[in-house]
């Protein structure tokens, strides 16, 4: 956390929505093109959710823009059909990229746009580290006309010249905190620095601290800014709990009372470092517990066959860090557990926002332990919400 947050001085550059944003009630008054629409409809939706009403005629229109919603409003969706509209499939070369921080969102990026350009046959290629840099080669040169990575890889494309920027016009960053973080700033800007200079900069984020709005300013110009206020963030159907735990030790038993509620539908839980992800993964199954887990230093192919599994549902229980934190989309993920509570704020309204997708049911809990009920109440405090102790029919809520 933020040692030297100043309240008022935050509630003073908090910004807010711009004042020439439309609400566009429907799909079909967005003007999209036709094979778009039909893809939109194919894949279920059937009117906008709140951001897209507002965001995605104006990032259409052209304009540099920032939008900020809760988790699981449809933000991916958001951008994904703006960049489907303003492509043009005849041309075969890449003309949109959006960027995120992991492997995992990077790829169901990909699957969202291709499943909503389904009728306007467009190429959608994934760009992450941890694959082989041949195969990015070929599907380059076969012609892609949207590339959805992380930056690492990108640039590394960018700088091959496999991937060429020429017929680049829109650039858009999802987690957009996240990406101009310490660890991908440089990347981020040196991306951007290739790209034809009126490439349209579109940043995404369900937070957007003031550090990272004061960045934006480097390379957006005049942007549009949809959001919505910080004590909205947290979700309507999501129920926020917590359990004292009094001694870290006391932790695994009480997940391991709570393993019939985990197993209700799916289920998250996250800790803070990889190690830790090991070491409970490792004394879940020895107690007898079916759990899966996932970490940034497993293999490419370890985590795509996690992937797999948990949204197929095979896999129930997934143990995590926070490269789980943001933007994956597993609509059965009802609970999240926070074994360990986050190391930044944001981070606890992206890791609680898996459950509770669209507007469905979802309940967090958060371990405590005697340290941790400072950053407990602080948190509580930023977002202007309520997390009470764990009721005990909580499996009900799920
Ligand atoms: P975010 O990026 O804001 O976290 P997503 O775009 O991943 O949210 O959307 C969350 C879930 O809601 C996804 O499963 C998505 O398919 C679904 N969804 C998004 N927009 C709509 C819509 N207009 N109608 C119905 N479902 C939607």
């Amino acid at each position: 956390m933020a040692d030297n947050f100043d309240r008022d001085l935050d509630d003073e550059l908090e910004f807010q929505t711009s004042k020439d944003v439309k609400v566009v009630p429907t799909f079909e008054a967005m003007n999209l093109k036709e094979n778009l629409l039909r893809g939109i409809y194919a894949y279920g939706f059937e009117a906008p959710s709140a951001i897209q009403s507002r965001a995605i005629s104006q990032i259409i229109s052209g304009r540099d823009t920032i939008a900020q919603a809760q988790s699981g409003t449809g933000k991916t969706a958001t951008f994904s059909v703006s960049m489907l509209e303003v492509i043009d499939t005849k041309v075969r070369e890449p003309q949109a990229i959006v960027l995120s921080p992991t492997r995992e969102l990077a790829v169901q990026i990909q699957n969202v746009i291709m499943a909503l350009g389904d009728y306007m046959n467009v190429q959608c290629h994934a760009a992450i580290g941890g694959t082989s840099v041949g195969d990015d080669i070929k599907k380059l040169e076969q012609g892609q006309h949207i590339v959805s990575g992380t930056p690492g890889r990108v640039l590394d494309m960018i700088r091959r010249r496999n991937l060429k920027v020429r017929d680049i016009k829109m650039l858009v960053l999802d987690e957009a905190d996240e990406l101009l973080n310490k660890g991908f700033q440089e990347q981020i800007y040196d991306i951007y620095r290739f790209l034809p200079p009126a490439t349209q900069v579109v940043v995404v984020s369900a937070t957007l601290p003031r550090d990272v709005l004061e960045m934006t300013t480097k390379f957006m110009t005049d942007p549009l800014r949809i959001l919505v206020k910080r004590d909205e963030l947290t979700l309507e159907g999501l129920k926020q709990y917590f359990i004292a735990v009094e001694k870290e030790e006391w932790k695994f038993d009480t997940l391991c009372d709570l393993y019939d509620t985990l197993t209700i539908t799916q289920a998250v839980i996250f800790c803070n470092t990889k190690r830790k992800v090991d070491w409970l993964a490792e004394k879940m199954k020895q107690a007898n517990f079916t759990v899966c887990s996932m970490h940034g230093d497993m293999p490419q192919s370890e985590r795509d066959s996690i992937m797999q599994d948990f949204r197929q549902g095979s896999s129930r229980v997934l143990i995590s860090t926070d490269v789980w934190a943001r933007g994956i989309d597993v609509q059965q993920v009802s609970l999240v557990i926070n074994y360990d509570l986050p190391g930044n704020r944001e981070n606890y309204i992206h890791r609680i926002g898996r459950s509770g997708r669209f507007g469905r049911k979802g309940v967090a809990i958060n371990f405590v332990n005697d340290d941790d009920v400072r950053a407990l109440r602080d948190i509580e405090q930023y977002y202007s919400t309520q997390i009470d102790e764990m009721p005990m029919n909580v499996s009900e809520m799920l």
